[in-house]
């Protein structure tokens, strides 16, 4: 049997590149592959991410593991090297020591969350942004989370070193070894992580060689998960990144509501509750236009009246053009002038050319065959567009000022509809 020799990215997580010969080339539907005799770049698994880097120039957009060897998948459209072919492999740095710092944060966590408090970590995942880890206790309070997060910065700063050992599987049982299980595909020896004295689990990631390496570990939330705790964190330079951006989004929000920091909630509820009094002065005043443009439009004559109306006359034509009004306004006023004049049809129109908005209303108690043959003539008569039913038509038109400018010609040809 062959002696075990784990890949470069086990053997030295902080080398960067390696000169190495392809051992397979091919293409699948996740584009073409690469397989290596060696590679500085982590297949994805155990709750890391897959490494980038590139094999001769070709750009590794993911690595996995597939049927035990690792698989480089290759930018679309990449040439594959000649099998036995001499290539360097490169590894996109600072993406790999970023998660090196996430996944020695996250042994520190488990170990301390575990040993010191009693809760056991049950799942991890290695985000784009933050982490996270599931443990296994009901609830977790903000003291909870400070208390543990001060017990993880107390064994980061003891700069524990952090190595790794393989030892076969069937002396696994007796050790005090941390495992969240195994790989069902595994084969051969176990990798042993250990952190000092904290720590010693089962994993085949990367990690930096001491815990000061990881710098900080900031926990950044709690919530209910599954019956236990998904707890939210960052680690490594992704503390200071987060706290730099945090400072910019504070900066922008004192200068924006001109308040200091202890005083920008205050601020900005203070704004909230003037824009509430605003949006309701702004409500009553809305309605109160409506109200008395109503009223003005309801007192209008209607010159083709006759002394003594018969029931087949056409109603009362109430016209009119409110250039500012918008859609919602139009039609609350055109309903509010049918209650007023209720034997009325109202006909208002909105905005300017060639943006204008109509509006044709009448009580509910008008014959409505008649009343769509008045709107399509309107809207025929307007050059506009538009429909509508039970006594209310809305519609847009080019030309809204055409409305009014020859109420005379417009008061027939709505007489002519609504005796057709
Ligand atoms: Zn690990």
């Amino acid at each position: 049997m062959a002696a075990h020799v784990p890949a470069a990215y086990l053997r030295e997580p902080y080398r960067t590149a390696i000169e190495t010969t392809v051992a397979a080339c091919g293409d699948d539907v996740h584009g073409p592959w690469v397989e290596l005799v060696d590679t500085v770049l982590y297949p994805e698994g155990g709750g890391q991410p897959s490494d980038r880097g590139s094999v001769d120039g070709r750009l590794v957009t993911d690595v996995q593991r597939v049927a035990g060897v690792v698989r480089h998948v290759l930018e679309a459209g990449a040439a594959c090297p000649a099998t036995n072919a001499p290539v360097r492999v490169e590894l996109d740095w600072a993406r790999r020591f970023d998660h090196m710092q996430q996944h020695t944060g996250q042994h520190v966590l488990t170990a301390v969350a575990a040993d010191r408090f009693g809760w056991q970590t049950t799942a991890f995942h290695l985000g784009p942004e933050t982490s996270d880890i599931e443990v296994a206790v009901r609830e977790l309070g903000r003291d909870e989370l400070d208390a543990l997060e001060a017990a993880v910065a107390s064994e980061l700063r003891a700069a524990h070193a952090v190595g790794s050992t393989y030892v076969d599987r069937a002396d696994l049982g007796g050790r005090a070894v941390r495992s969240r299980g195994l790989p069902e595909a595994h084969s051969g020896p176990v990798r042993l992580v250990s952190i000092g004295t904290l720590d010693v689990a089962t994993c085949g990631g990367t990690h930096v060689a001491n815990t000061a390496e990881v710098e900080a570990l900031s926990l950044l939330g709690a919530e209910r998960l599954r019956g236990g705790m998904r707890l939210t964190w960052v680690a490594g330079g992704r503390v200071r990144r987060r706290l730099a951006e945090h400072e910019a989004r504070t900066a922008a929000l004192r200068r924006a509501l001109g308040a200091a920091d202890d005083a920008l909630l205050d601020a900005m509820r203070a704004r909230g509750e003037r824009l509430a009094a605003a949006e309701r002065r702004a409500d009553e005043l809305e309605a109160e236009i409506v109200r008395l443009t109503a009223e003005r439009i309801a007192l209008m004559r209607d010159d083709g009246a006759r002394a003594e109306p018969s029931p087949d006359d056409p109603p009362t034509m109430l016209i009119a053009h409110e250039a500012s009004a918008s859609a919602a306004r139009l039609t609350a006023i055109a309903r509010a002038v049918t209650a007023l004049r209720p034997e009325s049809v109202v006909v208002v129109a909105g905005g300017t050319a060639p943006d204008g908005r109509v509006v044709i209303a009448s009580a509910a108690t008008t014959d409505d065959r008649r009343m769509r043959a008045v709107a399509d003539t309107l809207f025929a008569v307007l050059d506009g567009r538009g429909g509508g039913r039970n006594g209310l038509y809305q519609g847009s038109t080019p030309s809204p000022e055409r409305l009014t400018s020859a109420p005379a010609s417009l008061a027939a040809a709505v007489r002519v509809a609504w005796l057709r």
